[in-house]
């Protein structure tokens, strides 16, 4: 483990891409990796994608950031 450290705001597509990423990189054998954490302020992970019937405010009065709603209509799938 190397000295440095790394946050990753946000657990949606792109935060669980980065630490996908260093998890590969970390079972191939990669040394000196920084030490990762990964902050998300929603109470789930996925971001846009999170699925959440709830819309506009949650609890803490912060917004719901997931655009996956019971209503929303779209022709894919709505699990990923
Ligand atoms: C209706 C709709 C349909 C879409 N369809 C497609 C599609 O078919 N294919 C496709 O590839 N893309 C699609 N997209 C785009 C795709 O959803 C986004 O490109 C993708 O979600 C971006 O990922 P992201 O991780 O960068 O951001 P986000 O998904 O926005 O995730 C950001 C995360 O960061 C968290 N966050 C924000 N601020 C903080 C903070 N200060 N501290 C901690 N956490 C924080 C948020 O809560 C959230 O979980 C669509 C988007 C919408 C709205």
């Amino acid at each position: 483990m190397s000295h440095k450290k790394i946050a990753i705001l946000g657990a949606g597509p792109s935060g669980l891409a980065q630490l996908r990423a260093f998890e590969a990189a970390r079972k191939a054998g990669v040394k000196n990796l920084p030490e990762i954490v990964c902050y998300e302020k929603q109470n789930a992970i996925g971001g846009m994608w999170n699925y959440n019937w709830r819309t506009g405010l949650d609890k803490n009065g912060e917004p719901v950031h997931g655009s996956m709603y019971a209503t929303y209509g779209q022709t894919a799938q709505k699990s990923v």
